[in-house]
């Protein structure tokens, strides 16, 4: 039904609305032209339709408030967020209704767009419960109030707001990352190495993101905080990490090891940007005709794997010339890649 309602015309749409009864049955069919309308951006006649559902939905208690709801939708799309934040106060009154907890996020993301951080904890603590998956927003909404305070200066309430942010989401890198720059900005390593530490162990892919701050605080050459990144580049080998301790190494000898180490990872895991990193560092050394012995087998491996062909429509990429895309099943979408990076 839904499909088929996508290819009629506008008008032919309105007037199919206007002629259907409204009941509990059909309810689901006008809400959708009316969503119809507002996905392709025309917001005015999407409550215009949903205007006259409500004149026409009569007392039946549920469908006036799910009118109301897609209504609110309407305002918050087109930007009447007054209009909007009134319907939906008196929506989330209706306590016990499922409805109302749909009008309390709606009121959630209505205060991201308006960064009302304290008004977005409050309402997003109040959906955690029946909806768990929003504690990564919430735990971010923390964070941003640590920004602010952050900018003002209040470090101490800043440091209170990021352990709300890990209380509500354990894995929070923002938070962990937020507080690392706190206790840096204290030095106070001890912490920071604890914090280093659970970032290694919790959030391994953003490990990386430890070396601008310790470079802010001048930190990476302080005995304890290098020994513990010597650690961290030989056991976890991450790229950054090697490369910050790289800087920091005077012996030609252990620096000769660790761009052997960043060259070694480069073949067992290709990627254009590791190349970029061993060459960044190789000349320094290696002759250029060795570095590119060493380098070149990489290049056509990657080369090699490259996609050739590109849907311009979503993105789907193969070696494979396809006139309709495998994936969203559009024609002559798919053209040849010509910068692949
Ligand atoms: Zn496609």
């Amino acid at each position: 039904m839904h499909n088929l309602l996508e290819r009629h015309s506008d008008d032919a749409l309105e007037s199919l609305s206007q002629g259907l009864v409204v009941s509990p049955e059909t309810l689901e069919s006008h809400l959708h032209v009316g969503n119809l309308f507002r996905r392709r951006g025309d917001i005015e006649k999407a409550i215009h339709i949903h205007q006259d559902l409500l004149g026409r939905a009569g007392e039946d208690a549920t469908l006036v408030s799910q009118v109301r709801l897609e209504l609110a939708r309407d305002f918050i799309a087109g930007g009447l967020l007054g209009s909007a934040e009134e319907l939906l106060d008196e929506l989330v009154h209706l306590q016990g209704e499922p409805i109302s907890l749909e009008a309390l996020d709606e009121q959630r993301l209505i205060c991201e767009r308006e960064k009302d951080w304290p008004r977005a904890i409050e309402l997003a603590a109040r959906l955690v419960p029946s909806r768990p998956e929003l504690s990564a927003a919430l735990a971010n909404y923390y964070c941003e109030l640590a920004q602010d305070k952050g900018r003002t200066g209040d470090r101490s309430a800043m440091q209170e707001l990021l352990r709300e942010a890990c209380r509500v989401d354990r894995h929070c890198v923002r938070a962990m990352l937020m507080r690392l720059d706190c206790e840096l900005w204290r030095h106070d390593h001890p912490a920071a190495i604890a914090t280093m530490g659970e970032l290694a162990r919790d959030a391994k892919a953003f490990v990386g993101e430890i070396v601008p701050l310790l470079r802010r605080y001048d930190a990476l050459g302080v005995p304890v905080v290098s020994e513990f990144l010597r650690g961290l580049a030989e056991s976890e080998e991450v790229p950054p990490v090697i490369l910050a301790v790289l800087a920091e190494t005077e012996d030609d000898e252990v620096a000769r090891q660790w761009r052997d180490s960043l060259l070694q990872r480069v073949e067992q895991h290709p990627s254009w940007q590791g190349i970029g990193e061993y060459l960044d560092v190789a000349g320094r050394d290696d002759k250029k005709l060795t570095v590119i012995e060493k380098i070149a087998p990489i290049i056509i491996g990657l080369y090699r794997t490259m996609p050739r062909y590109r849907c311009g429509k979503c993105g789907f990429a193969g070696r494979e010339l396809h006139w309709q895309c495998p994936s969203c099943h559009a024609w002559n979408a798919l053209r040849p890649v010509i910068s692949p990076l």
